[in-house]
């Protein structure tokens, strides 16, 4: 490690589920596979209600560069594609698919180099029609990541493999478990971005990880860092820092420093894409929180609805109080289980009553301590207080739109305020404005 980030916080790891290993969900009757799983525009369906489709086919098409195909999970009849419950809360549309109880697949071996002879600008197409995007939780379309432009050469990749949520263990399991698939994609995306060297970078929470890769046939160029446990150490910008002591520039990205940083379990992802031709049609994500009766670390289909995850775990030991898709820090909070797991979906947690922290929401104290956790140099305390008093105008030179949305503001404050909800309120009102002008 070569520096620590600014700001940051340690909440309890709670990574108890870290010793399952990975299960395969059974076969489901039913999938919703949501039309919005990713940054940028959404997929555009071509299929249609009756459509018969097989495992892996396509069923809607990227619009735009900064988009996403997607696939079907499994074989089986489109029901419709209609408005269905989306982990934000609103109705967006999906493609809901009746399993056919067969799991026929479409042939995916044409579309595949298993000898790896193709080359980069070939398994960047075959990453691109296989609708990868970062699996860490921010899907946004990995072709992009992976054709800088010209004027932005790349030195470095880095495989993100901090998952410094707490709760999570998904990606932990993925390196301890199929570590080559994860070598495999990094080789790979280094040539495909020209990067002569990597860093697999690990927290010192999870050592069996950091065995499994020092252990591994790694070529000299790639090292394996380990990093002390902080959070948030897995947001690009912090890890690169961490990493290398390099400040990527506000608004920037990491290429402008010469790096690209990819979640190992996105390059799993890539080496299966590459070497068998195989869409992104499943994940493993993390089943957390004490509610749960069977938590651990399940393969899931995408589409696959949360209700059915809790149903083929063993159902709830309790009442849920708060249940959250993705990590307690950064996830989204959910009302109810009729949601799918999207390619972003890293975890399901769920609450019950006695664990739930009373929030009794005060006025900011102007203590301070938020400003000395946000890793990003903001003032969460003035942004708060700036949306919440509907002074929105000065939002944009306050930086609002650097925040990565980590939580470390609300995490500290001692006047409970949602500090993460005013920040999103905040940012989609510019959003709203800008559409009016
Ligand atoms: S203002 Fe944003 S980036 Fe800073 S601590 Fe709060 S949530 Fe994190
Ligand atoms: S931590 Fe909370 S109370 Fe303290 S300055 Fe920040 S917003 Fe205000």
């Amino acid at each position: 490690m070569k520096s620590q980030f600014r700001g940051g916080v340690h909440p309890a790891d709670s990574k108890d589920t870290d010793k399952e290993a990975v299960k395969t969900l059974p076969l489901l009757e039913l999938y919703l596979v949501s039309l919005s799983q990713h940054i940028g525009s959404p997929a555009e369906p071509i299929v249609s209600a009756g459509d018969k489709v097989l495992k892996y086919q396509e069923i809607a098409k990227p619009t735009g560069f900064i988009s996403a195909s997607l696939h079907a999970p499994t074989s089986g009849t489109v029901k419709a594609v209609e408005p269905s419950p989306h982990p934000s809360g609103r109705l967006i549309p999906a493609i809901v698919i009746e399993s056919d109880g067969e799991d026929r697949e479409f042939d995916i071996s044409t579309n595949s180099d298993p000898n790896l002879e193709k080359g980069p600008e070939v398994w960047n197409d075959m990453v691109k029609n296989a609708g990868i995007v970062g699996m860490g939780g921010a899907a946004f379309p990995t072709h992009v990541k992976l054709s800088p432009p010209d004027d932005k050469p790349i030195e470095l990749m880095i495989a993100n493999g901090i998952e410094c949520e707490p709760y999570l263990t998904a990606d932990h399991r993925l390196m301890l478990e199929s570590p080559e698939l994860v070598a495999v994609g990094l080789r790979l995306t280094m040539e495909m971005v020209g990067a002569k060297k990597a860093i697999i970078g690990v927290e010192a929470n999870k050592p069996d990880a950091i065995e499994t890769f020092r252990s591994f046939d790694l070529p000299p160029d790639v090292e394996v860092a380990e990093l002390p446990v902080m959070y948030p150490q897995g947001a690009e910008k912090q890890l690169i820092y961490a990493l290398l002591g390099k400040e990527v520039p506000k608004g920037g990205l990491p290429m402008d420093v010469g790096v690209v940083v990819q979640n190992v379990g996105t390059l799993a992802a890539i080496c299966e894409a590459v070497t068998k031709g195989k869409p992104l049609v499943e994940r493993i994500m993390t089943l957390g929180g004490s509610v749960p009766a069977g938590p651990g670390n399940y393969l899931a289909r995408i589409g696959t609805p949360l209700s059915d995850i809790v149903k083929q775990t063993g159902g709830m030991k309790g009442p849920a109080a708060r249940i959250v898709s993705g990590g307690p820090m950064m996830g989204q909070a959910m009302t109810s289980f009729e949601s799918p797991v999207l390619k972003g979906t890293s975890g399901l947690l769920v609450f019950g009553p006695g664990e739930m922290k009373a929030l009794n929401q005060r006025a900011c104290v102007r203590c301070g301590a938020c400003v000395r956790v946000c890793p990003v140099s903001l003032m969460p305390q003035t942004l708060g207080n700036m949306v919440e008093w509907n002074i929105f105008d000065e939002l944009e030179q306050n930086h609002i739109n650097d925040c990565i949305e980590c939580g470390c503001c609300a995490y500290v404050c001692p006047s409970d305020r949602n500090m993460v909800q005013f920040i999103r309120q905040g940012k989609a009102e510019i959003i709203t404005r800008g559409q009016k002008i």
